[in-house]
Order: C-alpha cells, then structure tokens, then sequence
C-alpha cells in the first residue's frame, strides 16, 4: 500500500492535488490583431489572437436570420516542444491531434456564443504555442475566450457590432489520476504517465461544455469521474476570475 504520507505530500512541482499551476493572461502581444493575450498555465505558453473579418463562409449566406461565424486554427510552433515539431506547411499536412484540438477550441467558444448577434462577421481565433508542457488545449480554449471577448469589446467600441454574442465565458483545465491521486492541471511529466486523462471544457457559470477523458492502459468508475470532474470545477472558478480581470484591464 502507498505511504499515507507520500500521497499527501505536494506534487513534483510542489503543489497541492487541487492546485492550478501559476496562470496567467497578458494581453495586448499582437497589437495587428483584434483582441490578443499570452496565455500561461505554469510552462504552458500559448499565443491566442482574435481577428474580426467582415465576411462569412459562402455556405452562411443563405442563412435566414443571418449569423456571424467563429473559427479556430492551432499549432505548435516548431520549438515549443523538446524535440523539434516540425512546420504543418514544411509536413505538407495538419497532424490529426491539432485538427482534433483546433475544432474542440472552435466548438468550445461557439457553445457559449449566439452568432446572430455578428451578422456578416467572421472571428478567427489563432492559437499558437510558444511552449508546452501539458495541458495545451486546455490553455487555448482559456486563452482563445478572453482574446475573442477582448475583439469584441474593441468592435463594440468602435460601432463596429452593436451586441455582445457572448452569453456566458467558458474555460478549460485538465485533471487526472496520477500515481493513485486525483490531480488538477497536469505539466507534461505527470500527463505522459497519468492513468487518466481528463480535458474539462466549462462555463463560467458552472455548466459543461466538452469532457474528454480517457482511461491510459487503465479505466475509472463513477466515483472517480465525480471526483475529477470536481476537481476541474474549482479549477475553472479560479480561471474565470483571472479571464474576467484580464478582459475588465485590457486596453
Ligand atoms: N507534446 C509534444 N509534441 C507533440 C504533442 C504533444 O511534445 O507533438 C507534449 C506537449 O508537452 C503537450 C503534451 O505532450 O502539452 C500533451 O499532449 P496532448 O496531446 O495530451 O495535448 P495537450 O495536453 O497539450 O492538450
């Protein structure tokens, strides 16, 4: 049996099981765009940039009332991993991981968005990692929210967009098991090992979005996917607050 004291004491990185890696949101770093923030989750560093593009996909047109889109594309930048990634446009192809990611980012803002709000408008959001150590998505997703909402405050400023087609914010974080614990926000060297993987998407206030978890050469019951999902809960309280602070300061 594990010594009681070991699964008690504080995670390779010092923190607590229910513990978030530092966060953070700077935002302004891509002054071209609309709205822009680096987002940090401990090692963790993505880019995320909101462009706004008065225009939709063709197939959106005939659409009766007219909606707006938001889009997402992500990718690692070649040295944000320990070996080097190399570039989508020198592989000739976008890996089926960041197609998979890039759509559960789109999905995730379009969840808490009413589009008929952006009537001709089209939202992409760029997310790029400068770093990684676990937990991209989940960053992305945290990131790609607070540059969108920045975007439309700067639209809503100008006159641009008379409405705000957010109904609700929406962030994400990653929880597992790892070494017989319930663990919050895993860095790289706990993902690669973790028995479960888990990627909750939630909004601000309270409600699921997407939950991705999955058993690695393991499974889980009932009570443990509670036990995450409570976890991950309390995680996305705390990147709420810290996403409403950055989009109140943002200039
Ligand atoms: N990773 C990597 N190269 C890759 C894909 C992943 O180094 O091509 C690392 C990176 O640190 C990433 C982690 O593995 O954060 C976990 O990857 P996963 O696919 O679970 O996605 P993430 O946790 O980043 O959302």
């Amino acid at each position: 049996m594990e010594d009681e004291s070991k699964i008690l004491t504080a995670r390779s990185d010092g923190r607590a099981c229910g513990e978030l890696r530092k966060i953070s949101f700077e935002t302004g770093i891509a002054p071209n765009a609309t709205g822009s923030v680096l987002v940090s989750f401990g090692n963790t560093k993505v880019i995320c940039a909101a462009t706004a593009e008065k225009r939709v996909p063709p197939w959106m047109n005939a659409l009766e009332p007219p909606k707006g889109w938001m889009s997402a594309e992500y990718s690692m930048l070649p040295y944000s991993t320990l070996q080097r990634k190399q570039r989508a446009s020198s592989a000739g192809k976008v890996d089926g991981r960041s197609v998979e990611i890039q759509r559960l980012i789109g999905r995730s803002l379009r969840a808490v968005a009413d589009l008929e709000k952006t009537p001709g408008w089209t939202l992409w959001i760029d997310c790029d990692v400068l770093q990684a150590d676990g937990g991209t998505r989940t960053a992305s997703i945290s990131g790609a929210y607070v540059a969108a909402k920045i975007a439309v405050k700067k639209l809503m400023a100008s006159g641009e967009l008379a409405a705000d087609p957010f109904v609700d914010s929406v962030a994400a974080v990653s929880v597992g098991m790892f070494g017989g614990r319930h663990v919050l926000d895993l860095p790289y060297e706990e993902d690669k090992d973790a028995d479960v993987d888990a990627n909750v998407v939630m909004t601000g206030s309270g409600r699921f979005v997407e939950i991705q978890a999955s058993g690695e050469e393991a499974t889980f019951d009932d009570s443990q996917l509670a036990e995450l999902l409570g976890l991950a809960r309390g995680g996305i309280a705390e990147i709420s607050r810290l996403q409403s602070e950055a989009i109140e300061s943002a200039k």
